[in-house]
């Protein structure tokens, strides 16, 4: 199985060129000087893949509606959000808001509704600014705002492009968001490998939470100890890859963080340069393949994005 999917991508990627979504709004993702999420690390990472032999195509996603982000968030929490946005008051102690955020996380989700159909299609695709796996459906929080990548999945669903997606999220800090909102939720596989919540925000994310209901054993946590290297977390990973062959999703999508890295300064997991390029070849095997990059606040950001990058063209 694992062989049929090597020979199917490789030969799907080697007909098609690299779409990379982004947009200068997302440059307005910005919460102040002193805050650790820096969004240049999207135009710097441009300039960086300018110089690699990567082909590339650089698509400029629309900003979703209003009518997307309630297929997911609650219109209390929209009325909330665009009053405190208005204020520049904060979302919560971590999320300040101003208006150019706000119509930033609009273009965030637009973009990963773009980056799954291309990704639906088999094309290898990215986008610059995804998988903000903190926002709940009635709270936002730890620089998230809208879940993107829940709102693309719940929109494709009602088209009828797609039944079952699996996520495999590689950030740092576990997604609570995402646990949340589809933790009844059978049709949407959720793998989370990340820095043991006891130890990290969001404090949740536990081994033991595992789903309810018709969603049970459809979210599952893999928590790791701080100070994790590259070759104990790619021995967690690979033990978790066999089980896209058994969920037969129409979809995977893949929540790069890169805060796993060993200099980030928001976490304390040991990952190397290399490590990213070793996580991009196990992601090659995937026919259709959504990559959102998610947290990342070292300045070697846009280089760990490239080997993952050059890992996954492999
Ligand atoms: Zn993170």
């Amino acid at each position: 199985m694992d062989d049929i999917i090597q020979k199917t991508s490789s030969f799907l990627i080697a007909l098609t060129v690299l779409k990379i979504i982004w947009t200068p709004e997302y440059l307005k993702y910005d919460f102040g000087p002193d805050h650790p999420f820096w969004p240049q690390r999207g135009r710097e990472f441009l300039e960086l893949i300018k110089q690699s032999p990567i082909e590339y195509k650089i698509v400029s996603p629309p900003p979703a509606s209003d009518k997307d982000i309630l297929l997911v968030h609650t219109p209390d929490y929209l009325d909330k959000v665009k009053k405190s946005a208005k204020l520049s008051s904060p979302l919560s102690l971590d999320t300040p808001l101003n208006p150019g955020v706000l119509e930033t996380a609009y273009y965030s989700v637009g973009g990963t509704i773009v980056t799954c159909e291309i990704a639906l299609k088999g094309e290898m695709v990215i986008n610059l600014l995804g998988g903000l796996h903190h926002a709940e459906t009635n709270r936002g929080g730890g620089f998230c705002i809208f879940s993107d990548h829940a709102i693309a999945i719940r929109k494709l669903q009602k088209q009828g492009k797609l039944k079952k997606v699996l996520i495999f999220d590689l950030d740092v800090h576990a997604g609570n968001g995402t646990q949340e909102i589809f933790y009844s939720d059978p049709s949407v596989f959720n793998i989370s490998l990340h820095q043991d919540p006891a130890t990290l925000y969001p404090g949740t994310g536990f081994a033991h939470q595992r789903g309810i209901g018709k969603g049970k054993d459809y979210n599952l946590n893999i928590p790791l100890p701080p100070g994790t290297n590259g070759s104990d977390y790619l021995q967690a990973l690979d033990q978790v890859l066999p089980l896209y062959n058994n969920y037969q999703s129409d979809l995977t999508i893949l929540i790069l963080g890169v805060d796993t890295y060993k200099n980030d300064p928001l976490a304390n997991l040991n990952l190397v340069e290399n490590d990213y390029l070793e996580i991009g070849k196990r992601f090659s095997r995937f026919p259709k393949l959504a990559v959102l990059c998610a947290g990342g606040y070292s300045r070697q950001t846009p280089e760990l994005w490239l080997e993952f990058l050059k890992g996954q063209a492999n």
